[in-house]
């Protein structure tokens, strides 16, 4: 369905008036910290957690040798408590751990955003990726429309539901809670305007990053475009649900919906992020689909 380009992501955070690497390691050490200092703090690190190691941000927090209290809670404050609170308007420890785990502290001079072995960009782009997918005979797409609309239009039918869970079984148990994002996108006359894929602020601003396209494309072109992205509750009819929300509370709340989903089993799959409830990175959503039909669909 596509041809890929290499790519690596790469993310830095304005922090203290200066840009440096996040995941937070050992480079963003040195552009924020006075070099003596900097050594000092890489090298506890390195003698508590080991060259290499990843500590999600709350376990640092916790457990970090005297010397690296310092540290821990500057990371804290000045990276995951006010992006995460306009991302959720939550605090990190309110959230799963999970959650700010996600972009631990990494021991190492390794800048990129992700360490997976395979990193890559469709060519053309996802859209004519998803363009060749739904090219077939078999396939046949009905946008704007509502599942309500369909549901009884096949009687018998396998059915693999990615849209909310809660929403499927008519909010009988009651709405989960979805964020969602409002983008802004905008143009700059220049050829580059930021030096990375994505920027993160922290701590200005009511959006959380910007990210400028052509780091991820590789297009050439005399100017640039770019997005801002600013976090918001899901209202339904308003927005679009794009995140669960992993707390405890909402864990509890599902319970109930997954029994159902569990009653409907051979007839009815729920997958993806809102069909499951669960904060999958597009990796892992791809693997649920793959392993949901050669595992369950496939065999049925
Ligand atoms: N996070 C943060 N500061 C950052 C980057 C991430 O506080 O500079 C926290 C924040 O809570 C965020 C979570 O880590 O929601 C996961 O970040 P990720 O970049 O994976 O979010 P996504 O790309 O899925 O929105």
């Amino acid at each position: 369905f596509t041809e890929w380009r290499p790519y690596f992501h790469h993310v830095v955070a304005h922090v203290d008036g200066k840009y440096a690497p996040i995941p937070f390691n050992l480079n963003t050490i040195e552009d924020l910290f006075p070099r003596r200092m900097a050594e000092a703090m890489t090298q506890a690190l390195i003698d508590t957690y080991g060259y290499g190691a990843k500590v999600p941000i709350l376990r640092m927090r916790e457990e970090g040798a005297e010397q690296l209290r310092y540290l821990a809670d500057y990371i804290y404050k000045k990276v995951f408590e006010n992006y995460t609170f306009k991302q959720w308007s939550l605090k990190p420890e309110e959230l799963n751990p999970s959650v700010s785990a996600r972009v631990p502290i990494h021991i190492s001079r390794d800048n990129r955003y992700f360490q997976d072995v395979y990193q890559a960009m469709p060519v053309d782009g996802y859209s004519a990726m998803f363009a060749r997918i739904l090219a077939h005979e078999n396939i046949s797409v009905a946008t704007s429309t509502e599942f309500e609309a369909v549901r009884g239009l096949y009687p018998g039918a396998r059915i693999v539901f990615t849209g909310p869970i809660d929403e499927y079984f008519r909010f009988e148990h009651g709405a989960l809670p979805y964020r969602s994002l409002r983008f802004r996108l905008f143009e700059r006359p220049e050829a580059e305007a930021q030096p990375v894929g994505t920027v993160n602020y922290p701590n200005e601003f009511d959006f959380t990053r910007i990210t400028e396209f052509k780091h991820l494309t590789g297009q050439k072109a005399d100017g640039t475009i770019l997005i801002e992205e600013y976090p918001e509750a899901y209202v339904p009819g308003r927005n679009e649900p794009y995140y669960p929300v992993p707390t405890e509370d909402t864990a509890a709340a599902l319970v109930p919906y997954q029994d159902m989903a569990n009653t409907l089993k051979g007839k009815i799959w729920f997958a993806g992020r809102l069909g499951d409830y669960a904060y999958y990175n597009m990796d892992q959503a791809c693997g649920r689909a793959l392993a949901l039909f050669e595992k369950q669909l496939a065999v049925a």
